[in-house]
């Protein structure tokens, strides 16, 4: 196993005073091998701890005093420093078989680790959970955790999934729940699958088998242009508002019988239906917000000013395959800066044309429906709206977080210069595009700005 290295020493930290270095790899702490980031956590919340680094090649004892409870102040380079657990599904619809080639190897990983969904709200089939994992779970309190439901028919699950442990599986998720985890399920819903009669027996089976979930997101097929499985497609509009509708009738049954509405359809199914989006009280506190559900009304909500602080995290898309955050889990990446935005590649720009420069938004095909009318609405015509048509993944690609460098580079290229170009940061991971470019690579000075309706009202102040 891999030892965690450190990537970051916080001055004056526990861990800068014990000699703690950048680039050291932790061996152990007080005798234990840590296996993630999780067991970091918990290990080095200990008072005086003893600290075995490897440096150079030598084998170093180091004594690290802080109280009980104080942070360490060493920030290391993973998540995980055993293996990750790869999933052993192979289902049509998984978005990592329709990436493009060429692209980092990390992004290709096929995940099923339910410390990841833990950590960053990954999603967990449970195919491959244990015994071992559910102890865990309860010992170390590992909650909420993300779980891909489907369907709830055993059969059409072990198909989705192309996995016959796909069909007991869910068994752990009965667990889980009795143990009182919170769990969120998801449905990604395929059409000619799982949508239609299936979803209604799903969403029944949910109230009959698991009404303890915490909730209950309906998400669209996404379906890239190097799609090789023939079945899958996208959704038509009407089969959009299908989803829609059942949402909301099953809202009201679990109304009935749960006191809470638990399922939510996805912001995409109100934009391809070309419905408007339900109030903010609907969504019941935006449980799945990460999930792409409720963020039209977040972003609203936030840019109004209605509320101070922004809704829920923005890892982006594929966020955890370039380490862990920095100060542990579900930790929000944002750019540093008080203003809520940093100028990410401003060389050509003074400080007076800042503020005087016309400003354009950069975000998917999907964000720019949701942003025309809400800039609209705050009485700023004079900042545009630039879309971004995803060419790189193409077929139905059109949320912002799935936006990369060359579309970008792309739409600026025929902007003048000197104009301000803000690009959400919910796009990159560790400051790269996922196709491995960066700001830096476009050809305007952008800049980049956290991904909600706070940091973009600031922003155009
Ligand atoms: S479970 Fe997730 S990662 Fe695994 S094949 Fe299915 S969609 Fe892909």
């Amino acid at each position: 196993m891999p030892a965690p290295r450190v990537v970051a020493v916080a001055p004056g930290s526990a861990a800068a005073r014990a000699g703690i270095d950048v680039g050291d790899e932790v061996l152990s702490l007080n005798g234990r091998v840590p296996r993630d980031v999780i067991q970091w956590r918990r290990l080095a919340d200990d008072a005086d701890i003893d600290v075995e680094v490897r440096r150079r090649g030598r084998s170093i004892p180091l004594t690290v005093t802080k109280r009980d409870g104080e942070p360490l102040g060493a920030e290391v380079s993973s998540a995980l420093f055993d293996r990750v657990r790869t999933c052993d599904n192979h289902c049509a619809f998984c978005f990592i078989y329709q990436l493009p080639q060429g692209l980092r190897s990390s992004l290709y990983l096929k995940d099923d680790d339910y410390r990841l969904s833990f950590l960053y709200g990954n999603f967990t089939t449970l195919t491959r959970f244990t015994e071992a994992d559910l102890e865990r779970v309860l010992l170390e309190g590992l909650s909420p955790l993300n779980v891909s439901i489907h369907a709830t028919d055993p059969d059409v699950r072990a198909t989705m999934l192309r996995n016959r442990r796909g069909a007991t599986s869910l068994r752990w998720l009965r667990a889980l729940l009795d143990h009182s985890v919170t769990v969120h399920g998801q449905v990604v819903v395929c059409p000619g699958v799982n949508d239609g009669a299936v979803l209604e027996d799903t969403l029944a089976g949910v109230l009959d088998e698991y009404p303890e979930l915490a909730s209950l997101c309906l998400v669209p097929l996404g379906v890239s242009r190097y799609n090789r499985e023939p079945d899958m497609r996208p959704h038509t509009p009407a089969e959009a508002a299908t989803v829609v509708d059942a949402a909301a009738d099953w809202q009201d049954i679990y109304v009935g019988a749960l006191g809470r509405r638990l399922v939510h359809a996805a912001d995409e199914y109100y934009l391809l239906a070309d419905r408007p989006f339900p109030a903010a009280e609907v969504y019941e506190g935006f449980p799945m917000h990460e999930d792409g559900v409720g963020m039209a009304r977040t972003f609203e909500r936030e840019l109004l000013g209605l509320v101070a602080e922004p809704t829920g995290v923005q890892n982006g898309f594929f966020a955890w395959v370039d380490g862990a955050p920095a100060d542990g889990y579900r930790a929000p990446r944002k750019p540093p800066a008080d203003t809520g935005f940093v100028c990410a590649n401003s060389h050509d720009r003074s400080d007076s044309d800042h503020t005087s420069a016309p400003v354009a938004l950069l975000t998917g095909e999907y964000g720019a429906r949701v942003l025309t009318p809400l800039l609209a609405g705050i009485g700023r015509p004079d900042v545009r709206v630039l879309p971004v048509v995803n060419e790189f993944f193409g077929g139905n690609t059109a949320v912002t977080g799935l936006m990369v460098g060359a579309d970008i580079g792309r739409v600026l290229a025929v902007e003048p210069a000197g104009g301000r170009y803000l690009l959400p940061d919910v796009c990159l991971s560790e400051g790269r595009f996922l196709d491995g470019t960066t700001p830096a690579d476009l050809p305007r000075p952008v800049e980049v700005v956290a991904t909600d309706g706070i940091a973009l009202r600031e922003a155009l102040a």
